[in-house]
């Protein structure tokens, strides 16, 4: 059967929270939008990753609260997590967002094609879809397909003991055990959330530290918040290989010797890019070493006309910075001057203190030679986080020393991911810690430990010891 044939002005493949961004973005600066999606709309982000991980940490967070009632002058029994109602809460969330996606991209007018997409040329998309091919002829295309959760051969994920995050977000029934090998971002929100429930978790680390990426002092507090919790982390290992698989549980050999059994095993080791199958090599498409797509700071190939955004380009594998780079690449295609700038992109972490950062921490600095001053401020010492009954944590703020310029934030702490951003807006534009500290912030609120932290960096911060000299 011959293929359907389609024109459009631009193409975008893959409709997480690069593809869809873009391809409103691009329909508001002209007609002729397309976006092809093979799975559902909103991709990782909406269906197995941000918003899903976001609406179990909230079930979590309630158990949690339930269990520490006492501390707040309420009584109440024990409570009973039911996990199956969880995940259908999570997916109704999951399918109440992506609604609202369809209607944006209707309101907007653009076409949204279920299938699976392919270049045969910069200029002409092969669709795989339901009812046959369709070939759509395009002056433009934006690759946006993301990536997936990676493999480790290690491990035979068709075993039903063996996760991933997507499983790991599928699970009826509560674990009594679960071994998570990996403790970045992904692994210390599975490990608050099942650790909650009740299950007992160990975490399996290769790096000397958890969240081996973030600043120090945050990985140093975070563990023992954990193990406090009665999170077991075991760092500077490896699975060395996996002794028994059975439908109860699995055995698993460490590099120190050590067997470990449990009940379920996730793997959060990174992701895998998917870039392949959609025909870049044969149009010469420029890839790195693991798969990435080679863009410019305007978000385009090697091959004129098209771009990619997202996952998919490496770098920053965040929701946030996918939809930015969307906006830029489809401000291009359409005929605007974008480019991309990664100087102040918060990145937050969804444990139990929530932690964020922004800009640079005290050791980049010090890579970089420029000399700082830090300005620290506890939420232990802070009248609305002790009134919420949370306070555990700090603001960490990194001030030039030259200049007084604020260059980058850390935050362990209630509403850390909220809070960032007061300071991610600064950082962006110049702003001063004598600017942020000078500023009246409300009484009693979060964001005082801000304004502290920024007059911790002159040494007058009211609410802190001054520190030693
Ligand atoms: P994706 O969201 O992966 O979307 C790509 C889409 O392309 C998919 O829908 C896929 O089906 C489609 N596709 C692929 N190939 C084709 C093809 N050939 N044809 C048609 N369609 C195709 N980030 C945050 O910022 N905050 C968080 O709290 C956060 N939490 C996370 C939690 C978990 C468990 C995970 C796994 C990730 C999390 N992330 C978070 C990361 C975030 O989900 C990703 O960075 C983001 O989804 C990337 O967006 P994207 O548009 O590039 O790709």
């Amino acid at each position: 059967m011959a293929a359907e044939k389609q024109q459009a002005k631009l193409v975008v493949i893959g409709a997480g929270p690069g593809g869809y961004v873009a391809a409103i973005r691009a329909a508001q600066l002209g007609s002729g939008v397309v976006l092809v999606e093979r799975k559902l709309l909103g991709g990782t982000c909406l269906n197995w990753g941000c918003i899903p991980t976001k609406a179990l940490l909230a079930c979590a967070e309630v158990v949690e609260t339930i269990r520490e009632a006492h501390e707040y002058g309420v009584k109440v029994g024990e409570p009973v997590p039911d996990l199956k109602a969880m995940v259908e809460r999570k997916d109704k969330i999951s399918a109440q967002l992506r609604n609202g996606i369809a209607q944006l991209l209707k309101a907007n007018k653009v076409e949204v094609i279920n299938g699976t997409a392919r270049l045969l040329a910069p200029d002409r998309v092969s669709v795989e879809t339901p009812e046959g091919e369709v070939v759509v002829e395009t002056e433009k295309v934006i690759i946006a397909t993301g990536s997936e959760p990676a493999r480790l051969p290690t491990f035979d994920f068709d075993q039903p003991a063996i996760l991933t995050s997507t499983e790991g977000l599928e699970l009826t029934e509560i674990p009594k055990s679960l071994i998570i090998v990996g403790s970045g971002v992904v692994g210390s929100e599975f490990a608050t959330i099942y650790n909650a429930l009740g299950t007992k978790v160990t975490m399996v680390e290769l790096m000397p530290r958890i969240l081996p990426t973030e600043d120090e002092r945050i990985s140093q507090q975070m563990k023992r918040i954990l193990n406090k919790k009665g999170i077991e982390i075991l760092t500077e290992v490896t699975i060395e290989e996996m002794v028994e698989y059975r439908a109860d549980g699995v055995k698993a050999k460490l590099s120190t010797g050590e067997v470990l059994e449990a009940e379920k095993l996730l793997v959060s080791i990174g992701r895998s890019l998917n870039s392949s199958g959609l025909g870049l090599e044969e149009l010469g498409v420029e890839l790195g070493q693991r798969g990435e797509i080679v863009v410019n700071e305007r978000m385009e190939t090697n091959v004129p006309g098209v771009y990619a955004i997202g996952d998919v380009v490496g770098g920053i594998l965040l929701a946030h910075v996918a939809s930015f780079e969307g906006i830029c690449a489809a401000e291009n295609a359409m005929g605007l001057d974008s480019k991309m700038n990664y100087d102040v992109v918060p990145a937050c972490i969804f444990t139990e203190p929530e932690i964020a950062s922004v800009g640079l921490t005290p050791a980049k600095a010090d890579e970089r030679g420029i000399e700082t001053r830090i300005g620290r401020f506890m939420f232990g010492g802070l009248g609305k986080a002790l009134a919420m009954g949370k306070g555990q944590g700090f603001v960490q703020l990194v001030v030039e020393a030259s200049t007084d310029k604020v260059l980058g934030c850390q935050i362990m702490g209630p509403h850390a991911s909220d809070l960032i951003h007061e300071v991610a807006l600064a950082i962006r534009m110049g702003v001063t810690a004598e600017d942020m500290g000078r500023t009246v912030h409300a009484h009693p609120s979060l964001a005082e430990a801000i304004m502290e932290a920024a007059e911790a960096a002159h040494e007058r911060a009211i609410h802190a010891a001054p520190s030693r000299k």
